[in-house]
């Protein structure tokens, strides 16, 4: 009889060989190590060692590793049984030698094919088609499999810019793999694929270990799964096995409105950087009629979110308050728009912490920092260093560090600043943009009574911050919600209840598929995004109807819609782009915005409050070209659909006509159907 699963592991290291299914086709290649490890000294210089170094043996249901040559108490066991197509790992270490901790751990290492298609976590999910690619992305300072401080955000940080601890390899049609951390803590991982070995590809889920010393386990399975489809099987298995989650954090009453979310800079013609004036939508008053235009236009209530409308700088983090022109000047927005049903919300730039503005050079906190000794409540590297994460350096937005927010005076800086954002009647705050997905970047501060080093203790110190912060508006009587940038990473889905999703991301590897929504939709909101550089990704010119074609996906992946202007009221193509550039055609997008968030409000029970389902139909529109800056081009299907259930178990399946023209489609193989332009249809 033909086993259901073959898996063989290498007789030297443990490293694995060989996972198959029933037909015996190796759905991996050899991996040339089982493990890699950090140890850091008290100096906080690093060690990093690998399964080969040790004595290695084999038993029943373990690999087993000892006698390194040069940390002899040192043992790594990795327990492993059969789960369903798969197995399951649990790795422990022990003897850590006095004097050092444990940084991380990557481990069991799994190697695929460059050839198929990976499903990676980054923001809400990608489906990268270039697994050779990852070396020279745009984010140069990436640094493969060795995640480290400072993080930069470029890397798969989970919970962060990875908001998700799972990925696929497979090919369409014919299967492959699923590689997930089921840890229930969520503590902190780099979710990544390395390609620098010719011919092959690595994928990690290096796990960092609270600083361990003594001895370590890791708090839940690392799962290698068969799977016979796609990313949406990958996600099926992790939503079946993550815990139960559940919103902490209420949402709001307006978001049944389903508010269109408007972006546009009171300072600036749309780019981020560099110094900047007051633009066209400033006093705040001079907004008012883009966005009562906006709102006639598509029927929907409209919150603004302002950016550079801070009164410090724009982009220099943690204070932001009061707003530029002073607070009576927001106060007479804010209440125009609320006497017309409309929401105001604000940007803001997270827990970094700015000691220069490079934007703004009037804008300085050194002597502050000095005075009140600030040095004692920032996040620091192995050896004490300072940087920041994010939006940092001479050619970035400021000069700075990052606020650790295990102290409580990181914590109080924070919380007195998002206070001032609550007693004003602000209705939506996205205080932890560059946060993303809600992160507690990593850190190895010592002296503020946690771990050196990074661990399940910041997903925990952050889930309980946020948590917080949410009941310390309430206690003010303040409905201010509190969001973050990227959809909320698993941990903290619950208390953060609205937050900007980053599908804009994918782009640069591949292109975006809603796995958040598909694990996380009935109990977390995220809006469609502001798709910051779009235009360095995508040739505008090329497929105009890229934007009808973003604002269809933002619908099926449930997320409210979202649009960014330009000068003199006009929805632009993205954020930070320059004003000078043209704009696309408003009308089909205004008409199309109508149509759906119409939808939205039709049916909050599966677009609001549903789960996401694998698409029950498909419609076979005609295929629509999307071509990047680089040339090459992808083709998508012009009437995407999207299938929701809701809380009594009903479905629905939504087919939107992207394109400005009426098409005439088949429906399942079987029927066809006409499709009215720019419009939505519940099959
Ligand atoms: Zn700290």
């Amino acid at each position: 009889m033909k086993k259901d699963l073959i898996y063989d592991f290498c007789p030297e290291c443990g490293a694995l060989k060989m996972f198959a299914g029933k037909d015996g086709r190796n759905r991996i290649m050899p991996s040339h190590e089982a493990f890699s490890l950090a140890l850091l000294d008290s100096d906080g210089e690093r060690f990093t060692l690998v399964s080969r170094e040790f004595q290695f043996r084999q038993c029943d249901g373990k690999l087993c590793y000892e006698k390194h040559g040069r940390f002899s108490t040192l043992s790594v066991e990795i327990n492993y049984h059969t789960a369903e197509n798969g197995i399951a790992f649990k790795p422990q270490v022990s003897g850590i030698p006095e004097g050092f901790r444990l940084e991380w751990f990557d481990g069991p290492q799994v190697t695929v094919s460059p050839d198929g298609d990976l499903f990676w976590p980054l923001c809400e999910g990608v489906i990268v088609k270039d697994l050779t690619g990852r070396n020279h992305s745009e984010y140069s300072r990436y640094r493969p499999l060795g995640f480290a401080y400072p993080d930069h955000f470029y890397g798969g940080h989970f919970p962060g810019f990875c908001n998700l601890q799972f990925m696929a390899h497979y090919k369409p049609g014919d299967g492959g793999i699923y590689f997930g951390s089921h840890d229930p803590e969520f503590g902190p991982k780099a979710v990544e694929y390395d390609s620098r070995t010719p011919g092959e590809v690595r994928l990690s889920l290096q796990t960092f270990c609270d600083a361990a010393q003594n001895s370590w386990e890791f708090a839940g399975e690392y799962l290698l799964k068969l799977i016979q489809t796609d990313w949406m099987e990958a996600a099926e298995i992790y939503r079946e096995w993550l815990p139960q989650k559940k919103r902490l954090v209420a949402l709001p009453e307006w978001i049944e409105k389903s508010p269109l979310i408007l972006i546009y800079p009171v300072r600036g013609t749309g780019k981020d950087s560099a110094r900047m004036q007051e633009n066209e939508y400033f006093p705040y008053m001079n907004g008012l009629s883009a966005v009562e235009n906006i709102a006639q236009r598509t029927a929907s209530t409209v919150m603004p979110l302002l950016m550079h409308w801070e009164g410090t700088a724009p982009w220099a983090p943690p204070y932001v308050w009061p707003p530029r022109g002073g607070e009576n000047a927001l106060a007479c927005f804010r209440d125009a728009l609320h006497s017309k049903g409309h929401l105001l919300g604000v940007y803001c730039s997270g827990s970094a912490w700015t000691r220069q503005s490079c934007i703004d050079e009037t804008y300085s906190t050194e002597e502050l920092f000095e005075k009140e000794h600030l040095e004692n409540i920032i996040m620091r590297g192995p050896k004490g260093e300072k940087d920041a994460s994010i939006c940092c350096g001479p050619t970035a937005q400021r000069l700075g560090y990052d606020l650790c927010l295990a102290t409580p005076g990181a914590r109080k800086i924070v919380s007195n600043e998002i206070m001032k954002l609550a007693d004003f009647g602000i209705d939506y705050a996205q205080y932890f943009d560059q946060n993303m997905g809600g992160a507690f970047h990593l850190t190895y501060c010592g002296g503020h009574g946690h771990p050196e080093g990074p661990g399940i203790w910041q997903t925990k110190t952050q889930q309980k911050f946020l948590a917080g912060l949410h009941e310390m508006i309430r206690s003010r009587n303040s409905k201010l919600v509190l969001g973050c940038e990227g959809a909320a990473a698993d941990p903290y889905t619950g208390v953060l209840p609205l937050n900007e999703a980053r599908s804009v991301c994918a782009w640069a590897y591949g292109y975006p598929v809603p796995a958040h929504s598909f694990v996380h939709h009935e109990h977390s909101t995220n809006f469609l995004g502001n798709f910051v550089c779009f235009h360095f990704k995508c040739d505008w010119e090329k497929c105009p109807e890229n934007l009808l074609f973003r604002l269809a996906y933002g619908f099926n992946a449930g997320e409210l819609l979202t649009v960014v202007l330009k000068s003199g009221g006009e929805i632009h193509w993205n954020w930070c782009l320059e004003w000078e550039h043209p704009a696309p055609d408003n009308e089909p997008v205004l008409q199309l915005l109508k149509v759906l968030n119409d939808m939205r409000r039709r049916y909050p029970e599966f677009l609001l409050y549903g789960k996401m389902q694998r698409p029950l139909h498909e419609v076979k529109g005609k295929p629509w070209t999307f071509v990047y800056k680089n040339g090459r081009t992808f083709q998508f299907n012009s009437i995407p659909v999207s299938t929701w259930e809701d809380a009594a178990g009903n479905t629905i399946t939504f087919a939107v006509n992207f394109l400005p023209e009426e098409q005439t489609a088949q429906v399942d193989n079987d029927s066809t159907r006409t499709f009215p332009p720019l419009s939505v249809t519940v099959l």
